[in-house]
């Protein structure tokens, strides 16, 4: 099988993994223990806190582990909610992942103004620039990189507009994280990742935050995390974030990321001769290097692709990995305006660091293969 949904979630990498083991059999003391197994477990949680904050460029206290992104997330609105006065309304990108929407909603219900998003998948930077002139919302919140679309958003010009006018800005950059330099994110206001979708195992991520605002905590009790976040830390799941996450940084000087986007490039280039009819979700929009969203030609509504694709021996996703289940159309294609039955037909391919371009050369093959197969039917956007 052929693993292309590394946006849903993505092996442990070797080097986290031995980490993780590691970490497991010689940090397995509790760290808020006086004794000296206990003082070791904690030195190694904060040397891999001070690596995090060096990374992303903020200070080591600004970071507080989390048991994945949805938590951070959660905990990063929750914060807005408490600091906010009870009147202020909050801007919100609706190409935001669940775990942000749920939590933003339940908040601030009619508070909310949806920041206005470009056919191209990308939120509206002139509009919160122009906006913000005559505006003063609560906050701004705006992911890095779409999960589905891979489309990167202008989180940087956020940051910088938002740090201008002392506005809160909460950047989910679960999806930038490991694919992308990271250098830069400690400017935002908060910021969520999530260890799972870079190498690292389930159940560890962090968010980001401005270490010197009060802060108000979802998980009460033995105050662990300066009181931001109470039970027993995941030492291991901290450290074997930060190997991985180390492991990616080191990648980007050398232009590891420049050199996928031209496969990726090349098997676009591929895809429009082989299959006729296909169309790329955000068109020439900057994008991460590793996923390709694309609306597939109209061979029937029965005809999944998603399930063709696995018995032809190839993962992939439609929409996002969270909404695959349901048959409800994706909220970030739509909101770039395709219809529900588009939709439908959208697959998203999502490749990692270690995926070759003789991975996707089968994967085009396959995908070419089933679509002479299939009953042809006029696409509309043709
Ligand atoms: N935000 C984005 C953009 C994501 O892609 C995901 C995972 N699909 C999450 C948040 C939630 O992350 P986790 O799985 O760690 O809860």
């Amino acid at each position: 099988m052929l693993y292309f949904d590394h946006n849903a979630t993505t092996p442990v990498i070797p080097e986290a993994n031995q980490t993780w083991i590691k970490a497991t059999e010689e940090y397995f003391g509790n760290p808020s223990s006086l004794h000296r197994i206990g003082t070791r477990a904690d030195h190694a949680l904060e040397r891999s806190r001070h690596t995090i904050a060096s990374i992303l460029k903020c200070h080591p206290l600004d970071i507080i582990w989390t048991s994945g992104a949805t938590e951070a997330n959660n905990l990063a609105v929750f914060q807005l909610r408490n600091r906010l006065p009870p009147e202020k309304k909050i801007w919100v990108s609706p190409l935001e992942h669940p775990s942000i929407l749920a939590p933003a909603r339940h908040y601030f219900q009619n508070r909310i103004t949806w920041i206005p998003v470009k056919p191209t998948g990308v939120v509206d930077l002139d509009w919160i620039q122009e906006n913000l002139k005559v505006q003063s919302p609560g906050a701004v919140i705006a992911m890095a990189a779409n999960n589905e679309t891979g489309l990167l958003q202008p989180w940087k010009s956020i940051s910088e507009l938002c740090e201008g006018l002392e506005i809160p800005y909460l950047c989910d950059a679960v999806q930038w994280i490991g694919k992308q330099p990271a250098a830069g994110l400690g400017a935002c206001t908060m910021v969520s990742a999530s260890g799972h979708k870079f190498g690292a195992p389930k159940g560890i991520g962090f968010l980001k935050t401005d270490g010197t605002r009060e802060f108000y905590p979802l998980i009460r009790g033995g105050d662990q995390e300066s009181g931001r976040r109470s039970g027993t830390e995941n030492i291991a799941g901290a450290m074997a974030i930060t190997r991985a996450l180390e492991h990616c940084e080191v990648r980007f000087p050398q232009g590891e990321q420049l050199e996928r986007l031209r496969w990726r490039g090349e098997m676009i280039h591929r895809l429009q001769q082989e299959l006729p009819g296909i169309v790329f979700i955000g068109g020439d929009s900057p994008t991460l290097w590793n996923t390709i969203s694309c609306l597939m030609p109209d061979v029937g509504c029965q005809f999944r692709w998603v399930v063709k694709l696995d018995k032809a021996g190839f993962a992939v996703s439609t929409g996002s990995a969270c909404a695959s289940g349901s048959e409800k159309p994706s909220h970030v294609l739509e909101a770039m305006g395709l219809s529900p039955e588009e939709s439908g037909r959208v697959i998203r391919i999502s490749s990692s660091w270690n995926t070759t371009p003789a991975d996707w050369n089968v994967l085009l093959k396959a995908l070419k293969k089933l679509t002479q197969e299939a009953p042809r039917q006029t696409n509309p956007r043709e």
